[in-house]
């Protein structure tokens, strides 16, 4: 008996050789220095903001050098596929626009690579399988699952290294009369790997982020197909996968690293040109004192979720993905405020390696800037979208009082210096609820400075209302009445001239402005009130002043 024909016995079906799909898969056509890169997740889990890093760097990478940004499904693992997880991965990258050149979703492929699915991809993993037995460097393993145990057991006790390898591999000493005569009595069995490597030897591997590593060489007989389904390891199928979509780059978590000696092999034993690495750095989170990796369970920010229930632009996310992935994109983004982030010269060795600090003070920074930069009407929109998924309140309100919100968000808006106000869409009616007269109904605190007597509060804003306001003055003419008014009612206009004799007067012309603005809208801090009134018009702000006779 012969390798070929255990390879025959296990895999009666397969014909198609490697070069076969070699020729299938042809080299990409594609310019000098184009990268071919992939985002390959598995949906054994809802999309996190480390998948989310390695997605936009993937995206920037196939974008800044033509080359091809596809998706591929890894769900080998199905009994931990997680129901919505894939759909989810598919919204995110709809929602952040890192639309993939190739994918196959919903029974739609497009690209010529696929199927982007790895469970759809069973007949090639065991041509590639098949090969490896032929040529001697995998075996049908038959450890059951309490022999696995005891190993491991004792392994541990005796602490030494977890795994098959040396004389725990008992399998691969088997003849292959024995091996073919167990699989024809129905005996259940993995295919293992067969290493060659010594764990005492090292090599040098180049990793594009972190550099020159010395490391052990593989020595352990992993499983590269499961008993039950026949499906393959993702250590073998990423192998595959990469060499016949031709990758040229691979981003993944720095959670991989410690799996390069086995793939380093496997590469190897197929002869086949390892794509290059970038390892990107874990995410790392301030909790009080202490720094930690950031957690799917404790923190909510980790998942995908978080983002858009918050409303935050999508753009804004990403530029904060880039700022702790790169040390330098912050400087780059001050020099190019406008250009799109996929233009930044991402480069793997500036990435931390000892871990990137993702901070939410630092996000909400970033999109208060965005956010301001953006015109009332773009912004409008997207409150609308947000509030319409995420708040049916605030949604009705905001589409009833179109025109209203519009004026409200343009407020101190189209100038050199725009209001930062914002961080996000669900701020925003914190801090505009008071123009939404069914909100302004509800319960009331007024909050006065320096002037808190009733009766004087009733007599400035009713004066003013009453008897200069109009809603057609210009913002000059609508400043010079309340001048006149408040110096004619014992305020001053002039701070000078109040710092330096105040007993003169009742207080300055800031005091007697803030009557009128927390009469109007509660709050002492709001944008230009000028414009709030304008926005509110003469009559609604006569009937909020009856409001406040009643209520305060
Ligand atoms: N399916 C692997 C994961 O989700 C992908 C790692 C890789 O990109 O190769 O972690």
């Amino acid at each position: 008996m012969t390798n070929k024909d255990l390879a025959d016995l296990i895999f009666p079906n397969i014909t198609k050789s490697i070069e076969d799909y070699e020729n299938l898969y042809p080299k990409r056509n594609l310019e000098e220095g184009a990268k071919v890169v992939r985002f390959a997740p598995s949906p054994t889990g809802f999309m996190h903001i480390g998948n989310m890093m390695s997605a936009v760097i993937n995206y920037v990478l196939a974008k800044k050098s033509n080359g091809v940004f596809f998706l591929r499904n890894e769900d080998t693992d199905q009994a931990r596929t997680v129901e919505g997880a894939l759909e989810f991965i598919h919204h995110i990258l709809n929602h952040y626009h890192l639309n993939p050149d190739e994918y196959e979703f919903n029974g739609e492929i497009k690209g010529n690579y696929g199927p982007y699915v790895q469970s759809e991809r069973i007949e090639i993993y065991h041509a590639f399988i098949k090969h490896l037995i032929t040529i001697g460097r995998a075996y049908p393993c038959f450890l059951t699952p309490d022999e696995l145990n005891e190993i491991r057991e004792y392994q541990t006790k005796s602490k030494k290294r977890i795994g098959i390898y040396g004389r725990y591999a008992k399998y691969r000493y088997l003849s292959l009369e024995e091996a073919a005569a167990k699989i024809q009595n129905g005996e259940k069995y993995v295919i293992r790997f067969k290493s060659e490597g010594d764990f005492n030897k090292k090599f040098i591997f180049e990793d594009l982020t972190k550099g020159k590593i010395e490391m052990p060489e593989n020595d352990i007989d992993v499983p590269i197909m499961k008993s039950e389904n026949k499906l393959p390891t993702y250590h073998f199928a990423h192998i595959v996968d990469d060499h016949l979509m031709r990758t040229t780059h691979v981003v993944r978590g720095e959670e991989w690293m410690s799996s390069i000696p086995l793939h380093y092999e496997l590469f190897k034993a197929f002869n086949f040109k390892m794509p290059k690495y970038i390892h990107t750095s874990l995410i790392l989170k301030k909790d009080g004192d202490t720094i930690r990796k950031i957690s799917k369970r404790k923190d909510p920010e980790a998942l995908m979720f978080y983002y858009e229930e918050k409303g935050y632009p999508y753009l804004a996310v990403i530029d904060a993905v880039l700022t702790i992935a790169n040390s330098n994109f912050e400087e780059w983004r001050t020099n190019n405020i406008d250009k799109p982030f996929y233009e930044f010269p991402f480069s793997p060795k500036k990435m931390s390696s000892s871990g990137a600090l993702f901070d939410l003070d630092k996000l909400d920074n970033i999109s208060k800037n965005y956010i301001s930069r953006m015109s009332a009407k773009d912004l409008y929109q997207e409150y609308l979208t947000w509030a319409k998924k995420y708040d049916e309140h605030t949604y009705e309100l905001i589409n009833k009082y179109k025109e209203d919100t519009i004026n409200f968000l343009n407020i101190e808006r189209e100038s050199q210096k725009p209001r930062k106000d914002y961080e996000n869409y669900s701020s925003i009616f914190n801090k505009s609820w008071y123009m939404y007269d069914e909100e302004w109904n509800r319960d009331l605190v007024y909050e006065f400075k320096n002037i808190k007597d009733k009766e004087e509060i009733i007599n400035i804003t009713s004066e003013y209302l009453n008897n200069y306001y109009d809603d057609s003055d210009s913002e000059e003419i609508w400043f010079n009445k309340m001048k006149e008014l408040c110096t004619k009612m014992g305020y001053t206009s002039n701070m000078k001239e109040y710092k330096e004799n105040p007993d003169k007067y009742k207080g300055n012309i800031a005091d007697f402005s803030t009557v009128i603005r927390v009469v109007l809208t509660t709050s002492s801090m709001t944008p230009n009130l000028y414009d709030i009134m304008q926005i509110l018009g003469k009559e609604r702000m006569l009937k909020r002043l009856e409001i406040f006779k009643e209520r305060y």
